[in-house]
């Protein structure tokens, strides 16, 4: 059995592919899962050539029992769970009169009902890691839309705040069991989410996904007597013309 194991789903590119890679540098096992095989595969063998610890799995979160097999799959393989990263989402930017309930639905499959799927699969595994070292760990990819409440991207900002909602109740519910929940709530990341305005803010003035990947590390190394319900990461001079992205 691993002695530390972590769980990245959306772990292919952006923000959850630099989040694995610094779990696996800190020692923990790695299941990384993603849609896109192709894509999934590089990214595990871009950690594996680096004598990183990693599995791959195909998974659409979209699915409740492709999550359940997710954490199933990651059980059977490293035998633990100490840090799980709800990370995959997804943003469909329209006016309020353009919303489809298509897009409604992936958005709140994707970026909420995953996430709660996962943290109830992954509960065991991580209150059996709580007991053993009372530093187990969720972090949940909320955004800062979730507290700004931008223009154009309702839908995505309403789906965020309610992960930083869900995950102060989580909480509250585990804390006892040595479990830690974070919503981290960053503002514009440069990874293939924010192409579709890389034209007006170039993606060296946006965060990077190393720095969220740092916050992981931060979230880690804090005492199990020092709760992060959520944690903004805003970009310095971020203003209205951004809605505060
Ligand atoms: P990205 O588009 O590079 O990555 C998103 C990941 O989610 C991909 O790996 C993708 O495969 C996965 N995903 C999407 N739909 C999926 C599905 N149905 N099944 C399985 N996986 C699916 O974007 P990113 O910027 O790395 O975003 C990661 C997280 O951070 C997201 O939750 C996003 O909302 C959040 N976030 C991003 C930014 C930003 O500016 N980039 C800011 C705040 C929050």
């Amino acid at each position: 059995m691993a002695k530390r194991a972590a769980l990245v789903t959306g772990g292919s590119g952006g923000i959850g592919l630099a989040i694995a890679r610094r779990l696996a540098e800190s020692g923990y096992a790695v299941t990384i899962s993603g849609r896109r095989e192709e894509k999934l595969l590089k990214a595990a063998e871009s950690l594996a050539d680096d004598d990183l610890k990693v599995e791959a799995v195909v998974a659409d979160v979209t699915s409740e029992e492709a999550v359940v097999e997710l954490v199933a799959e990651h059980k059977r393989q490293w035998g633990r769970l100490d840090c799980l990263v709800n990370n995959a989402g997804i943003g469909i930017g329209q006016p309020v009169e353009g919303i489809r309930a298509k897009h409604f639905d992936l958005q709140v499959a994707v970026n909420l009902r995953a996430l709660v799927v996962a943290t109830r699969e992954a509960l065991p595994l991580l209150k059996t890691a709580g007991a053993e070292h009372g530093k187990a760990l969720i972090v949940n990819l909320a955004s800062i839309a979730g507290v700004q409440s931008p223009p154009w991207l309702s839908i995505y900002g309403a789906t965020k705040a309610a992960v930083i909602g869900f995950s102060k109740s989580t909480q509250k519910e585990v804390g006892e069991a040595g479990i830690a929940v974070t919503a981290i709530a960053p503002g514009f990341v440069a990874t293939e989410m924010t192409e579709f305005v890389q034209g007006e803010i170039p993606p060296e003035k946006m965060m990077r996904p190393e720095d969220i990947a740092e916050a992981v590390s931060f979230l880690l190394a804090v005492s199990p007597n020092c709760a992060i319900p959520e944690l903004v990461m805003a970009r310095p001079g971020s203003g209205p013309d951004s809605g505060g992205m």
